[in-house]
């Protein structure tokens, strides 16, 4: 089962500027982190597709949503901003997610909070909800809502009205780290471990040797299976994800 991911970028062509940060708009780096993120997801075998084509084009929110139909995971991306004397000083990761935890949403959101913080290395917030009079408050989160979507959530990476939030998310270094953390935790959640190859939900001496076996062509592999085997998302299963699957298992 190929699993379907729809990716919002927060915001449109430059929106957003850090007051500690000139140089960092969110609708700009968050445009970035999400196409970055479509890559690493598609790496594990998901089915990604983004609500926007150009970057300086808008969308409503509740049609960005309303693009989840069909989906089985829908994300927003955002950094956050307050405003008063604490602004300097709040660092924190949120993710929003289903106000009634419909599907048992605050398990991935939980552990999406969890991972960028300690990917960006600031606080960990929590998996939060907000209820409006028309259900979901935010508008992208009622338009996934509305079309079925199983999971939708809001992810803030911190605040970039923090120097040290915007700096960080300013660094594109930074925004390949943090898609290939989410990514990994998206796809263990879904059951997706790269180098999984059985699907036992770890990386064994099983898959090791599946994987050598596989590259040598002694062992035939399921579609869904190959692209567990292909850790570096080449395209190929060869020596090399041989070589990193013996290291992560050592490890
Ligand atoms: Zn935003």
């Amino acid at each position: 089962m190929q699993y379907k991911i729809m990716l919002d970028a927060g915001h449109y062509s430059t929106r957003n500027q850090s007051p500690a940060v000139p140089e960092y708009y969110e609708s700009k780096q968050m445009w970035k982190l999400h196409l970055l993120l479509k890559s690493e997801l598609t790496k594990y075998g998901f089915i990604v597709g983004t609500t926007r084509e150009h970057q300086g084009v808008d969308l409503a929110v509740t049609k960005r949503g309303e693009m989840a139909e069909g989906y089985d995971l829908f994300i927003s991306l955002h950094s956050n901003a307050v405003s008063g004397s604490g602004a300097e000083k709040t660092d924190r990761v949120d993710v929003y997610a289903a106000y009634d935890d419909k599907n048992g949403a605050s398990v991935l959101g939980n552990a999406l909070v969890r991972a960028i913080a300690e990917r960006m290395g600031v606080s960990a917030g929590k998996c939060k909800t907000r209820r409006g009079e028309r259900g979901e408050y935010y508008g992208v989160l009622r338009g996934a809502r509305s079309v079925g979507c199983p999971l939708y959530y809001i992810i803030e990476h911190s605040f970039h009205t923090n120097r040290y939030a915007a700096l960080w998310l300013l660094d594109d270094n930074n925004l390949l780290l943090l898609a290939r953390t989410e990514a990994a935790v998206i796809a263990a959640y879904f059951g997706l471990t790269k180098g999984d190859v059985d699907m036992n939900g770890r990386l064994d001496i099983y898959d090791v040797l599946l994987i050598k076996r596989a590259y040598f062509g002694t062992v035939k592999l399921t579609e869904e299976q190959k692209r567990l085997a292909d850790i570096n998302g080449d395209g190929e299963i060869d020596v090399f994800d041989y070589l990193e699957a013996k290291r992560r298992y050592m490890e």
